[in-house]
């Protein structure tokens, strides 16, 4: 079950539509926590293709197959492997595979997770079918901010905007410290400033969470070195990776030091 905390309007939102059967064929779900907006996209598939009275009800094998991510009905959209951005192409393919009948539930549900990964002419081209869409489709657009997504996007979802529960906030600073120090200070500075984290992982990827986040919102205000902190975005996911294995924090922590600072020199 989603603990909504402070997200109660958005709660209320979608237990209306859920309720009265009416879930929206576009949502755009808008939040800084990804996590956080796949479980709400989640739970919002789940109840579109579950049969039960009390959608989502948690027990029919639609639910079931809905929780394990194995819907046949169900798809979560990313970019190809080794892809940064969705291709024109795989949006046509889910334009295309949007007319198609759902396999065993009312509804086929399209998560697209990253939905600032399309590039303007993916965009449009996802625009066509929101414009005009199949019935019995919900399509659901994850963004850390609406802001990454052209107007006509936005405009054609209904939105649902999160706010970060964990308490991310406290890690903005250090995230922006870390930019700065890759960019103009030392390997050691780096270090030192990811040192307290060494003492939790739970700690250590909310952090890498919130460096995501405001990596991206540096790259949208300006150009400067977008190489330097693409690159780094693209490897928070491999330290997430490595967090999740047994690995020694830190290990972690002067491996994430060298590896980036190495980013400058590359
Ligand atoms: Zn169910």
């Amino acid at each position: 079950m989603i603990s909504w905390g402070k997200n109660q309007k958005v709660k209320s939102v979608v237990d209306g539509f859920i309720t009265s059967r009416r879930i929206p064929h576009a949502i755009m779900i808008e939040g800084e926590n990804n996590a956080a907006n796949l479980e709400l996209a989640r739970y919002i598939a789940a109840a579109a293709v579950c049969d039960n009275d009390n959608v989502p009800c948690g027990s029919c094998q639609n639910c079931h197959l809905a929780k394990i991510g194995s819907h046949p009905d169900i798809a979560v959209i990313n970019p190809l492997d080794g892809k940064k951005f969705l291709s024109v192409d795989q949006i046509r393919e889910l334009r295309a595979e949007a007319f198609v009948k759902p396999h065993q539930a009312a509804n086929r549900v399209f998560i697209i997770e990253d939905a600032s990964r399309m590039n303007p002419q993916a965009q449009n081209a996802l625009l066509k079918v929101l414009e005009e869409p199949p019935k019995n489709v919900v399509f659901i657009l994850l963004v850390p901010s609406k802001t990454m997504l052209l107007d006509t996007i936005i405009s054609r979802c209904v939105l649902l905007s999160l706010q970060d529960e964990s308490n991310d906030n406290q890690y903005i600073e250090t995230a922006d410290k870390f930019i700065d120090t890759l960019l103009h200070g030392s390997e050691y500075e780096l270090a030192k400033l990811l040192t307290p984290l060494e003492k939790s992982r739970v700690e250590m990827e909310k952090f890498l969470g919130t460096l995501s986040v405001r990596i991206t919102a540096r790259l949208k205000s300006s150009k400067l070195n977008s190489r330097i902190l693409d690159s780094l975005f693209d490897d928070i996911k491999y330290y997430l990776d490595l967090l999740a294995t047994n690995i020694n924090m830190a290990l972690l922590v002067s491996l994430i030091a060298s590896r980036s600072k190495g980013l400058l020199n590359k």
